[in-house]
């Protein structure tokens, strides 16, 4: 049984997780802040994404790069004129539309909108006398270009000419430096460059909790490869992606992959693939995995006047690697394992938990320290705590009955309990609980490290 959007927000609060974002001045629409449980998850999935893509995969090198570019940059690859919307609104409940959505979604056929001019989209929507879906009204503002880009300027005067984006991809720091890495990491083609930072889009209709949001964070790697090669590493990082879901502890039955036509593909692509997860609200993009041949290699060779080309030492030919591009969102991904592992187990003695089964590469917490009562063991637990810190994540808490402190230490994950009692005085050991079996074993201190060494 799957939690509902609801639910599953009320949980992320209630144990600290996400929270919604300046609540104490009301909230700033779809943002949200990640608590100490949330910001301990989100950098387990980060590290794991970074460990499995760059800094333990033999293909592929690693680069932070900025969040400001040369403006240039959104030239070359279309964003500034192409990065835009047909927006209207309805004059009467003032719902805002885009336009070609509006066409597809009222229409009985299914209307492909992509080239309309936007006359020919509002004529369409008179003609046709589509109808706010909203309240039912019959008149529009025109139609008007939103570009999604966040716009700011640079310094201190406001000309245009210190126009500066924030960027809407990780994606193009990593084609801007592409020939600092080639040149210095000696990486030779095929290679890949993995870079991990925040987005940011003016998404017109943010929502479905932290699914789509105006800040976020991608993880992506840009896979360069010998032209004609590329069908076979698109396969190839195709089943990758899957695999890393796979260890994320995503379940496979809600794993789908989403292959796009052919007469739906991107110009400049020849194959993109979707891998959807299934959400409360029905399957929906989770990840991104596009072959973008030399388009965007090409493009800045162009705008920028360099020689972008790669020379293979053994032919001695050059030329525009072509790119595969898996784009995968932080927080949807946070989402989606959150989704798929919280669930109320029903016990043997016919009570319940809230169990957060989370792999144990993930969990906020790998082990929880607690005094069996804390007048009598906060002492020595302080000492095991403080032992574990030099190695794990670990987290303290004395208050509240013992079974209390076992039940949130399930649900928010957290694998391993470590118990200290009045046995521990007597002979040096602590009770260490699982948390999925809920059993129990008797482990000396001095054996924790080592212990949990080999689980972690
Ligand atoms: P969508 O169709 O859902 O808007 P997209 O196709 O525009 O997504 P891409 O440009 O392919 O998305 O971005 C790659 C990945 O970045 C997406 O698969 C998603 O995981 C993440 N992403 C994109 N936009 C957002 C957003 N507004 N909020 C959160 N994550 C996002």
């Amino acid at each position: 049984l799957k939690y509902t959007l609801e639910q599953l927000s009320a949980y992320a609060k209630q144990y600290g997780f996400i929270y919604q974002g300046s609540e104490i001045y009301g909230g700033l629409a779809n943002t949200w802040d990640y608590g100490p449980l949330g910001v301990h998850l989100k950098n387990n999935i980060k590290q794991l994404w970074w460990k499995k893509f760059v800094s333990q995969n033999k293909l592929n090198v690693g680069l932070d790069s900025s969040i400001l570019l040369n403006p240039k940059t959104w030239e070359a690859t279309g964003h500034l004129d192409g990065f835009k919307d047909p927006l209207m609104d309805c004059k009467e409940c003032k719902t805002r539309y885009r336009a070609d959505n509006l066409i597809a979604d009222t229409s009985k056929g299914k209307v492909d909108a992509d080239g309309w001019s936007y006359d020919k989209m509002y004529q369409y929507i008179i003609d046709n006398e589509i109808h706010c879906p909203h309240c039912g009204g019959f008149n529009f503002t025109e139609i008007r270009e939103f570009n999604l880009m966040f716009k700011t300027q640079q310094g201190v005067t406001s000309e245009s000419n210190n126009d500066i984006y924030l960027r809407p991809e990780t994606a193009q720091g990593i084609f801007l430096n592409f020939k600092n890495i080639q040149r210095t990491s000696r990486k030779k083609v095929p290679f890949g460059i993995g870079q991990v930072g925040k987005s940011f889009r003016n998404e017109i209709t943010p929502g479905n909790y932290i699914f789509r949001t105006r800040e976020f964070e991608q993880m992506e790697l840009e896979f360069f490869c010998v032209p004609g090669t590329e069908l076979e590493w698109f396969k190839y990082w195709k089943e990758f992606s899957k695999q890393f879901l796979l260890t994320c502890g995503l379940k496979e039955e809600n794993i789908q992959f989403h292959d796009h036509p052919k007469e739906k593909l991107s110009f400049y692509s020849n194959a993109t693939t979707d891998i959807l997860f299934a959400y409360p609200w029905g399957f929906d993009e989770l990840w991104g995995i596009a072959s973008r041949t030399d388009y965007d290699l090409s493009r800045h060779q162009e705008f920028s006047g360099e020689n972008l080309e790669y020379l293979d030492p053994n032919t001695n030919e050059s030329y525009l690697p072509y790119v595969i591009e898996p784009s995968l969102g932080v927080e949807r991904l946070f989402l989606a394992i959150l989704l798929d592992s919280l669930e109320e187990e029903t016990l043997e003695d016919g009570s319940s938990r809230t169990l957060l089964r989370i792999s144990k590469d993930l969990a906020p917490y790998q082990v929880n320290v607690l005094p069996l009562v804390k007048k009598y063991h906060a002492e020595k637990a302080e000492e095991v705590y403080d032992l574990l810190l030099e190695n794990f994540t670990a987290f303290y808490d004395e208050t509240g009955n013992i079974g209390r402190r076992y039940r949130r230490a399930d649900a928010i994950g957290t694998p391993y309990c470590v118990t200290i009692d009045n046995q521990t005085e007597e002979d040096g050991t602590v009770t260490i609980r699982d948390r999925d079996s809920m059993e129990q074993i008797r482990l000396h201190i001095n054996e924790l490290t080592g212990y949990f060494k080999k689980l972690f």
